[in-house]
């Protein structure tokens, strides 16, 4: 295939009308080549139907059965209630979140095939929420017969289903012609990286056949993805190099501050900063006075404050009248930070505002003039900071929050932002220990400055562990905790990424809790909420008019509510320990706040396993248990190191694949005794068109 066939448009592709190609496009897909590379997140085995007999509870299935009954269920909450029978025994079907139109679909007599866990109460089985199709029994569709790839379609109207067919017919269009670039792949090949090429590759990863093995492709550890990985890293590693190498050229505005200024700023903030973040200020203040543009990482254990460090660099910035963004992973978080910068800066005339796609048109409209204006000092956001609408008159300091969420495509978008000539300061903060070979290389450019050290009086969280067959004895726990005023956060993990498992593990830890104790008030946070209710849910808890926020991942990242002593986390033994070590700075956020972290895990679970959760026992220390992480992961256990939303890497995670990055130097290096172009052929596979940002510096 002629590399100018993967740059035709979409549509293309037969399916593909103006709406879809619409939709396509919100979820950055353009060309033939943006769809090739949306790259599944997970994989279903709907390969074959199980009878309802052998259904097991706690796993995955599909089912298939004729519709014997439906209705919808009154008083109280309203839900929908349907059975279906394939002769070998009976599936309860059951929604909470339904049209009318999807009840009316629900015929006695005709045939539904679905997907989704099993759950058995008694002598019922049951499924909430399963993805299915209704049909009539003349009708049945085949079955699939590879493994069923999901995307990560975001918030667009994209079916799954939709999805799959334009992509089967982007890969008929690489069947027929050879790539372009045999040069790369003959260096994956020569340096002995990988013998897949990049269309076999490609191939695969749409359509595993049923023989590969589901657990590990969905634990990215299958061939054709580790080929992806490597080219994706080696793509950063060259776009940091010709980034930063333009980068060093430009000037920064030089930014000084006068020693009582800043004093007077720390001085009334509601407490006093350690010594690790004072030093940190230090190197920031330092580096923000030169002419060489900043690039600075702050590494810092969750709760060990960065946010205030943010906001201390980001006042310097408005002292020397430039304008600075603080770039956020979630809106939760964007919010948080919002609510706390107008506290720190109250009494100032410093001007703040909150930029998330959520926000009306003319809201946004209004924010999009005066940053233009230099009407707004400090601009807090989420992507929605990088639309192309958003300029700022002078931006100063550009900062990103949880940075490992981001990839370079990003780092290098904001800094454009900027309508004057003057390259921003850049500065990154993470709580994510980042792996020795990963800050060498793609870090390497970067200084790096450690909160090592945590506000004063924080007690480390005390971590448990429980099989979830005591799960009873937890309830004494979520009870005191609340009767003495404090809150729970009560985590539910799925066993696949789904919406609607999500919705199934969080209505049932719900149910569970109310069966199990009357005395508390329940939150549930999940994704068929809408942003709004979502907001609502997460705001009650904040202000103590909800004990226990039952939540799937959404609180991940960065969430603070000091008065939350207890997190749970379900099934913990799905969840990586760096996310686990994330997940439990939720709590523990105040001085001589007892806090605990319980661990639920799942039926019978191996060794390694074990060892992981112990080891969540012995330390808090997140550096430590990094290392504990990759020394386990490294002797070959396969565990869900779960995707935390890497949303801009498209198939790496920088903790997951570290071990790849050695591979994708080799790659680097191979690619210098090359033609160029393939350089560039890399960049614009995986950056896209966003690769001139980089290269135009
Ligand atoms: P993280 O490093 O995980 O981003 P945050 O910035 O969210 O941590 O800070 C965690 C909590 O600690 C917040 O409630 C914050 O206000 C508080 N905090 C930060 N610095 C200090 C300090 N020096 N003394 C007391 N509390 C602090
Ligand atoms: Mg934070």
């Amino acid at each position: 295939m002629k590399t100018e066939n993967l740059h035709k448009p979409i549509d293309k592709i037969k399916g593909v009308g103006p709406k879809v190609k619409e939709d396509l496009k919100k979820i950055g897909i353009n060309s033939i080549q943006d769809a090739l590379f949306l790259l599944p997140k997970k994989y279903e085995n709907r390969t074959k139907i199980t009878e309802i007999k052998d259904l097991i509870s706690g796993d995955a299935f599909q089912f298939e059965g004729e519709i014997l009954e439906s209705k919808t269920i009154y008083p109280g909450r309203r839900s929908f209630l349907a059975k279906i029978s394939d002769g070998t025994g009976i599936l309860q079907i059951r929604l909470f979140y339904f049209s009318y139109a999807q009840a009316q679909a629900f015929k006695v007599g005709l045939t539904l095939r679905g997907y989704g866990v099993i759950r058995t109460n008694g002598s019922v089985t049951q499924v909430f929420h399963p993805s299915y199709k209704i049909f009539e029994s003349s009708k049945r569709p085949i079955l699939d017969n590879t493994l069923t790839p999901i995307y990560s379609l975001g918030s667009s109207k994209l079916t799954q289903f939709r999805t799959r067919n334009i992509i089967k017919g982007c890969l008929q269009e690489i069947k027929e012609i050879n790539l372009n670039e045999k040069e790369i792949d003959s260096i994956f090949k020569e340096k002995k990286i990988s013998s897949l090429s990049i269309k076999d590759a490609l191939l695969k990863i749409h359509a595993p056949s049923v023989s590969d093995d589901i657990i590990k492709i969905n634990n990215y550890k299958d061939e054709a993805q580790e080929r992806l990985i490597i080219e994706e890293l080696a793509t950063n590693l060259i776009g940091v190099k010709i980034a930063s190498e333009k980068i060093n050229k430009l000037k920064a505005k030089q930014m000084e501050i006068l020693k009582k200024d800043l004093s007077s700023f720390v001085e009334k903030l509601p407490f006093k900063l350690t010594g690790a973040q004072l030093r940190t200020i230090n190197d920031i203040s330092n580096d923000l006075s030169k002419v060489k543009p900043m690039r600075r990482l702050v590494q810092g254990d969750v709760g060990s404050g960065k946010t205030v460090v943010a906001a201390v660099s980001m006042y310097i910035s408005t002292k020397n009248n430039s304008q600075s963004v603080l770039l956020c992973p979630t809106e939760v978080l964007a919010e948080q930070h919002y609510k706390n910068f107008t506290e720190w800066f109250e009494n100032t005339n410093i001007k703040i505002e909150l930029l998330t796609g959520k926000m009306s048109a003319v809201i946004r409209k209004d924010i999009y003039q005066r940053l233009e204006e230099g009407k707004i000092d400090i601009l807090i956001g989420t992507h929605a900071v990088f639309q192309d609408k958003v300029k700022m008159k002078n931006l100063g300091l550009v900062i990103v929050d949880e940075q490992q969420r981001f990839g370079v495509k990003q780092r290098f978008d904001l800094v454009k932002k900027s309508s004057n000539k003057i390259m921003p300061h850049q500065l990154f903060m993470t709580a994510t220990p980042i792996p020795r070979t990963l800050a060498m290389t793609i870090f390497a450019d970067l200084d790096v400055s450690k909160i090592d050290e945590m506000p004063p009086g924080r007690k480390p969280v005390e971590t448990l562990v429980f099989s979830d067959k005591k799960k009873n004895e937890i309830v004494k726990r979520l009870e005191n905790v609340c009767s003495k005023g404090n809150q729970v956060f009560w985590l539910c993990t799925m066993i696949e990424e789904s919406e609607n498992l999500d919705v199934q593990a969080a209505e049932e830890a719900k149910i569970w809790i109310k069966e199990n104790t009357s005395k508390l008030n329940i939150g549930l946070v999940h994704s068929k909420l809408s942003k709004d209710e979502r907001d609502k849910a997460i705001e009650k808890f904040r202000s103590g008019k909800i004990d226990v926020l039952v939540c799937t991942t959404v609180i991940e990242v960065g969430m603070d509510v000091p008065n939350a002593s207890l997190i749970v986390i379900e099934n913990a033994e799905r969840l990586g320990l760096s996310q686990l070590h994330q997940l439990r700075g939720r709590v523990g956020r105040k001085a001589d706040l007892d806090a605990f972290c319980v661990l639920i895990y799942q039926g019978e679970i191996g060794e390694i396993a074990k060892a992981r959760l112990e080891a969540m026992k012995s330390t808090n220390d997140g550096f430590e248990i990094s290392e504990i992480d990759m020394k386990l992961r490294g002797s070959g256990e396969i565990l869900g190191t779960k995707q935390s939303g890497g949303v801009e890497l498209k198939i790496s995670d920088l903790s997951r694949d570290a071990h790849l990055i050695q591979k994708a130097e080799k790659l680097v290096d191979g690619l210098k005794n090359v033609d160029q172009k393939m350089s560039k052929v890399l960049l614009d596979r995986w950056i896209g068109d966003k690769q001139n940002l980089i290269i135009a510096q």
